[in-house]
């Protein structure tokens, strides 16, 4: 490794106390600025970065690198799957719509958090109709999951709909799901590792080369998009002149997948077709200098923010890597492992 930089040390500590704090940060999409907030303030500590919002409401961040002919940028969401109130029933329980994709049986039993619009909270769980076993027998288990058959029963006392509107709920305030976070073992469990995980990889990487006194090999934008649940978040908020785009995602794991929980993943295809070549094979030829762990995937139902950059007309090189995450858009989970492997190779990224 004579002609490549040697990877400052990465503080797993702050790596995981951040991602702690901002899974704990409800941040459905449409109703990031929590997590923004949270993000921005744990950014706004490394002076070198010049940080702003977009109108959308993303972070950016540019840091000035050692040259600047070949500009890059980072991107990773802070939004997360949700729900907002599509209808108040008659009982005073609420039918949702969705914020993202994933299956109602995922959440169902979850506690949630509803965001009145005029600023308050009302807490509660998300349950089918029929969900006393006592009451319904089998059609607890034969009830389709749906829009229709699942409600919010609200931590409350409310038996009709005016009531609960007097607790100041209406259409389309936003729900968010308990992430129910737990480290054991080196392993994060959690909802919405996806793509929070990805954002304390970012944040890790810019303390290595914080604390090392190093700068990036080019200057860097990072962004931390608000829309990457509905396809969007990555159609703005970068300059027209970067050449490279290293999208930080989760790597979905499951049967038939290379990935898994102790590695990074780089997705060469997904349902978006390839990511760039070039990009990938100098991504691969860093993690096989460092030494970084990694595996090589395809993930058959999926699209990031990288190719949002695509389809809006942007001009530069776009890859993906990510820790791999287990169960998906589901009660989630990945270890250590994957993170600090994930942080290196950003890391070795930047310095290269
Ligand atoms: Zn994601």
């Amino acid at each position: 490794m004579a002609d490549i930089p040697d990877l400052p040390p990465i503080d797993t500590h702050y790596m995981l106390e951040f991602l702690t704090g901002l899974l704990k940060t409800p941040s459905p999409t449409g109703f990031t600025d929590l997590a923004i907030a949270f993000t921005e303030q744990a950014l706004a500590a490394f002076p070198e970065l010049e940080i702003s919002r977009t109108h959308k409401g993303a972070l950016i961040a540019k840091w000035p690198g050692k040259q600047d002919d070949a500009p890059r940028a980072l991107t990773a969401h802070v939004d997360t799957l949700g729900a907002m109130v599509k209808e108040i029933k008659y009982n005073g329980r609420l039918k949702l719509t969705k914020l993202g994709g994933f299956a109602w049986n995922a959440v169902e039993g979850e506690g949630c958090t509803v965001f009145t619009h005029d600023g308050k909270i009302v807490r509660g769980s998300i349950l089918l109709y029929k969900a006393s076993s006592h009451v319904h027998s089998s059609d607890v288990s034969d009830t389709k999951r749906s829009d229709d058959t699942m409600e919010v029963r609200l931590d409350a006392i409310t038996h009709y709909a005016s009531a609960t509107r007097a607790l100041g709920i209406e259409v389309g305030d936003f729900v968010a799901f308990d992430p129910r976070v737990e480290v054991t073992n080196g392993f994060v469990r959690s909802r919405h590792l996806d793509d929070k995980a990805c954002i304390a990889n970012m944040l890790a990487a810019i303390k290595a080369l914080h604390d090392a006194g190093l700068k990036p090999a080019q200057t860097t934008y990072l962004h931390i998009s608000n829309y990457e649940e509905v396809g969007h978040g990555g159609a703005h908020g970068f300059p027209a002149d970067i050449h490279e785009l290293l999208t930080l995602d989760m790597a979905a794991i499951g049967e038939g997948q290379p990935s898994d929980e102790f590695h990074a993943t780089i997705c060469v295809k997904d349902s978006g077709g390839p990511y760039h070549y070039g990009l990938n094979q100098k991504l691969r030829k860093l993690a096989d200098e460092y030494e970084i762990p990694y595996k090589v995937d395809i993930y058959p139902y999926y699209g990031s923010d990288g190719e949002a950059w695509w389809r809006a007309g942007g001009d530069a090189a776009v890859s993906l890597i990510g820790p791999g995450v287990d169960a998906s858009h589901n009660y989630e989970r990945t270890h250590t492992d994957a993170l600090v492997a994930t942080t290196k190779w950003v890391v070795a990224y930047l310095l290269n």
